[in-house]
């Protein structure tokens, strides 16, 4: 056994806040005061001030990093140091800072650091890996326990929410697919947008005239139909989705493919293609066909069901797959042709020192006939690039600003309030039916109520207790959504203000911002942005509340998700 009674510790301060455990390190409300990283490192200076025989090492905050699972940068850092020795001693406030996944927890606790004489000491537990062995060593893992189910408790709560709305067949998504709105009355039912609905049936019955995604595009342009994107923008967002360039949105080959695939179109609601794995995991995954929540004959048809599935076929007929290559300059794997979808290729001219950098469609390159060139020079596509990413970024701080106001304004707390006051009456109806079940019982045995009286009242009182039980269950949820959804929403939006003065287009923003950049013919260029849907959401969600608030409003929220 190692002599560690008169050895110097070499100390690691851990410390960790994260917002699923309602901790905001931006927060100036107070709330989480106690966990703040501030208050870890206070307590865990005293405590190091009053043992001589420690020598602070180095400190590791993981910021805005999750306890569900170890997947932490300063963490492993520290690990890095605990491996090479520099480290021998970790100290953390409680366990719930280390972690809150029990199986990981233990694993570190129990194997790992004693495999590598490190001491682990979790102060506000009374915990010391030195002094352990005796009845702690049982503490341990049942507080791991405790921390490990209120993370998953959490998470559990708000998906099933979700899913019950879902299986209902309620359109809970917050934009109508091209071709139908939400019902005026009821928010979750389809109903037919008939003009957009006449352009769905064209580009279904022009496909099956033989006629590509792509021509199909190029006719729907032509006749000067807006693209689902303008006619979004038309029909009156105030928020606009400024995803796009010079002048407006046109229809592209990628937007007739969506609409030709979308079931949604033969009255089938699809949701819940895509998920969280579990509430340790932030990555969503996309789901087997098999798993999707559909419901059949939810809303009114636009096209025909054979129709459909023959299209479908003519789909997995024209299938091609696309080359690529693994080249790193800032564009890389983002920019393709406008026109018929191929990526671009990078391409240098010139001699004599003029040299310059140009982009042309791939399928020009193999074959003349199937496009045109498409050339634009690099240093070209780098200005309307940075140009639009910065307009791009000041609409998200624009947003971002919107969204702190919006915390400010009253009306969250006096819904709120609302909720809480539905609670408070919920749990006084179970009182109530409790104190009446107790009251049928003496008066069964006082042969006031027959038994089959009895068992009827019971039943109803049983009943009104399960339903209040059951709406506090609901309204406890609602009330999360409304805390946690928003300031998820806030502070990923803030997270953009690092970009916020970007003078030049490096890989780094490509990646982060840009799913893909279309070069058409007519020297126009199309930026897409990564994350639309989030963005988009957070407009609705702003729209929404413009709405709440000129209507003072009895509007209850969407389904905001909150894994
Ligand atoms: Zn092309």
């Amino acid at each position: 056994m190692k002599q560690i009674q008169d050895q110097l510790f070499k100390v690691a301060i851990y410390l960790r806040l994260s917002k699923d455990d309602g901790d905001f390190s931006s927060a100036e409300n107070g709330k989480s005061e106690s966990n703040s990283i501030h208050n870890q490192r206070e307590l865990l200076m005293a405590f190091l001030a009053k043992h001589p025989e420690m020598e602070l090492y180095d400190e590791y905050k993981d910021d805005g990093r999750t306890g569900t699972n170890f997947d932490r940068p300063e963490f492993q850092r520290m690990m890095d140091d605990v491996r090479k020795g520099s480290v021998n001693c970790v100290i953390v406030k409680d366990l719930s800072r280390f972690g809150r996944d029990y199986i990981e927890c233990g694993k570190y606790i129990e194997k790992i650091f004693p495999q590598l004489g490190v001491r682990f000491i979790s102060i506000n537990d009374g915990f010391d890996t030195r002094a352990a062995g005796s009845a702690d060593s049982i503490v341990i893992p049942f507080k791991n326990l405790i921390n490990d189910s209120y993370s998953r408790d959490i998470s559990i709560k708000v998906r099933s929410n979700l899913d019950v709305k879902r299986k209902n067949g309620e359109f809970i998504s917050n934009f109508a697919v091209y071709g139908y709105e939400k019902d005026p009355e009821n928010k979750n039912q389809l109903i037919v947008d008939e003009d957009a609905a006449e352009v769905v049936r064209d580009i279904f019955k022009w496909k099956i005239e033989g006629l590509s995604p792509n021509r199909i595009a190029g006719k729907l342009n032509g006749l000067g139909i807006l693209s689902p994107m303008e006619y979004k923008k038309a029909r009156g967002s105030k928020f606009k989705t400024e995803f796009k360039t010079n002048g407006k949105a046109l229809w592209s080959h990628v937007a007739v493919r969506r609409i030709l695939k979308n079931e949604v179109y033969v009255g089938v609601l699809v949701q819940g293609k895509r998920t969280t794995p579990n509430y340790k995991t932030k990555k969503f995954i996309y789901k087997n066909e098999s798993e999707w929540v559909r419901v059949e004959n939810r809303h009114d048809a636009i096209i025909s069901r054979p129709q459909f599935d023959l299209v479908q076929q003519l789909l997995r007929e024209d299938t091609r797959a696309s080359s690529e290559k693994t080249e790193v300059h800032p564009y890389c794997g983002r920019i393709f042709c406008g026109d018929c979808g191929a990526p671009a290729v990078r391409k240098t001219a010139g001699s004599c020192g003029r040299q310059y950098v140009y982009y042309v469609c791939s399928a020009n390159k193999a074959n003349r006939d199937v496009c045109s060139k498409h050339s634009i020079r690099e240093d070209v596509l780098d200005k309307v690039v940075l140009a639009t990413v910065q307009r791009q970024i000041e609409v998200i701080l624009d947003m971002d600003r919107a969204m702190q106001q919006i915390e400010a304004l009253s009306w969250e707390k006096a819904e709120i309030k609302k909720i809480d006051a539905n609670i408070e009456y919920q749990s006084q109806v179970i009182e109530k039916n409790n104190a009446l079940r107790l009251g049928v019982y003496e008066d069964l045995r006082a042969g006031i109520l027959t038994k089959e009286e009895f068992l009827t009242l019971k039943e109803e009182f049983m009943e009104r207790i399960d339903t209040a039980k059951q709406l506090i269950e609901q309204l406890t949820s609602d009330k999360s959504g409304i805390q946690h959804g928003l300031k998820k929403q806030q502070s990923w939006l803030s997270g953009f203000r690092e970009y916020k003065n970007i003078s030049e287009i490096s890989r780094i923003i490509v990646v982060n911002l840009i799913e893909r950049i279309n070069i058409f013919e007519n020297a126009e260029i199309e930026v897409v942005f990564r994350q639309r849907d989030q963005f988009a959401d957070i407009m609705s969600f702003l729209e929404e509340q413009e709405q709440k608030k000129a209507a003072k409003g009895a509007i209850p929220f969407p389904g905001l998700e909150v894994v």
